[in-house]
Order: structure tokens, then C-alpha cells, then sequence
């Protein structure tokens, strides 16, 4: 699926925080939005995810406007691993889970052993069945986020959007994650602030400042010792390991 953005400006009171943002993702690619705190990556995807409407612009899925759809038609193209998330019951992470099913379902419709077997999978693969029925709230944050991504997935989306999904989770689990959905053969646009990871996984990177699109590229192209003094005011290294994998090293 190809998710594209055109000319997305947002302000917030006086404040223009999206300064017109095109991007565009090809099928099954992995799109990275990187910057400071605060550059608009959040904002970016919530535009993109359908929480926020942009003050002026439009967002394309396969070449559809978001807005011409109805949220369940969207829901079916696309789920979501937002940076926070609470809920106000105390549901099981099964439940959970449960609710990627949610755009599959008519009104009122029970959920059936299909539903079931696809919640169970999606447990499976982030490696937390074993907590299935533990209330949600009682979670760490990276089981958590665990958690919501196995609701991704049980939404089964030719799209995923993830802001910055990587945040709670520990070294095995970040690389659990990311291999995870690198692999799922989907379209991905995904918030990330370390750098390495971006460099690791991505096959094309955005980059965002103060609302503006700074640098569009693979991770060679964009992540130059130059790029990242002007974004992030700090020296950095770029050198390439035994098996030709680039790292930035910070000074
Ligand atoms: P990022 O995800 O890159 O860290 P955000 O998109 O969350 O950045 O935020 C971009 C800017 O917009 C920040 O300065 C933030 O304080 C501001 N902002 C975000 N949401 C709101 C809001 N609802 N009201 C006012 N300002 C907001
Ligand atoms: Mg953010």
C-alpha cells in the first residue's frame, strides 16, 4: 500500500507546527521520520492515523483521500502503535488485542475462533502470551507496548504506523521489534529517535525540524556527520562494521 502526504500544515493557537509536509511511501516500504523533540513527528502521524485533521492539506492511501473514507474502511488499511497509550477499563492484554479485530466486524458482530487464533498469533509473535491475561494496566511499559503492537497486527493492515515504538523496550526487545516488522512485508511509516535504529532498518528516511523537511534519503544518504550536526548540533562519526552495517558513533 502507498500512503502519501500533501502539503500537511498544522497549527496549534499561533503556532504553525507542520510548515506543509509532503511525503510519500512506496509499497511495502519502511519510512523513517526522524528530528529533535518537539519537530512534529507525533503530529505528522497523527494526521496520517486520522486523530488530527490537518488545517490544510490531504493525506492519500493507495491514492484515496483518508477523509473520503469512512474510519472503518481507513482502520482496515492501516493500524497504529501510538506513543502513549491507556485505556480507562482494566482490560487483558487479550482483550486488548482482541480489539485489532474490531474493523473486521459488523456491528455487534461476536468475535469467532478465526478472531481467537488470529489474537493468540499476534501474542506469539511479540512474545507475550504468556501474559494474556494479565489486566493491561499491570504491565510494564515495553510489555505494553508489546502488547499494542500484537493489536496492530491482529488488525492485519496492508499499513502499520508506528510513533517511536521502540521507546520502552529493552536492547533484545527493540531488535525483536524491528526485525519483527521489517519482515511483515507491509508498508511502514514509523516516528524513531535513535538514529542507529533509523540507520539499521529503514530503507528511507525522513527528516523533520521545527515543522520542516530537512532530508529525504536511504540511511547513507541522510545520516552524514553534516546532516546531523545541522539537525542535532552534535559531531558525530559514521563508520561501517565488519559486515558492511553503518553506525553513527556521537563524540
Ligand atoms: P515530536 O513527536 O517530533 O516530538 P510533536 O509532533 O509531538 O513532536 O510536537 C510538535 C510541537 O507541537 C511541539 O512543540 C509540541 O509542544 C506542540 N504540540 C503538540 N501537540 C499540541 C497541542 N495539542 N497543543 C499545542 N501544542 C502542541
Ligand atoms: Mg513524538
Amino acid at each position: 500500500m502507498k500512503i502519501t502526504t500533501e502539503n500537511i500544515r498544522v497549527n496549534f493557537q499561533a503556532k504553525e507546527i507542520l510548515k506543509g509536509i509532503s511525503i510519500e511511501t512506496r509499497d511495502k516500504e519502511l519510512v523513517g521520520i526522524i528530528g529533535p523533540n518537539g519537530s512534529g513527528k507525533s503530529t505528522l502521524l497523527k494526521c496520517i492515523y486520522r486523530v488530527l485533521k490537518a488545517d490544510s492539506g490531504a493525506v492519500y492511501l493507495d491514492g484515496e483521500e483518508l477523509y473520503a473514507m469512512n474510519a472503518k474502511s481507513s482502520a482496515k488499511k492501516m493500524a497504529v502503535v501510538a506513543q502513549h497509550n491507556y485505556y480507562n477499563f482494566d482490560f487483558s492484554a487479550r482483550e486488548v488485542v482482541l480489539m485489532g479485530r474490531a474493523p473486521h466486524k459488523k456491528t455487534l458482530e461476536r468475535d469467532n475462533a478465526d478472531d481467537y487464533r488470529i489474537v493468540e498469533e499476534a501474542l506469539k509473535t511479540v512474545q507475550m502470551d504468556k501474559f494474556a491475561d494479565r489486566s493491561f494496566s499491570t504491565l510494564s511499559g515495553g510489555e505494553q507496548q508489546r502488547v499494542i503492537l500484537a493489536r496492530a497486527l491482529a488488525q492485519q493492515t496492508p499499513a502499520l504506523i508506528l510513533d517511536e515504538p521502540t521507546n520502552h523496550l529493552d536492547i533484545t526487545h527493540q531488535i525483536m521489534l524491528m526485525k519483527l516488522v521489517k519482515n511483515l512485508d507491509v508498508t511502514v511509516i514509523s516516528a524513531i529517535h535513535d538514529l542507529n535504529i533509523a540507520a539499521a532498518y529503514c530503507d528511507r528516511i525522513y527528516v523533520l525540524k521545527d515543522g520542516v523537511l530537512e532530508g529525504e534519503g536511504t540511511p547513507g544518504e541522510v545520516l552524514t556527520p553534516e546532516l546531523i550536526r545541522r539537525i542535532y548540533k552534535v559531531e558525530s562519526e559514521v563508520v561501517y562494521d565488519s559486515q558492511g552495517k553503518m553506525h553513527i558513533l556521537f563524540l
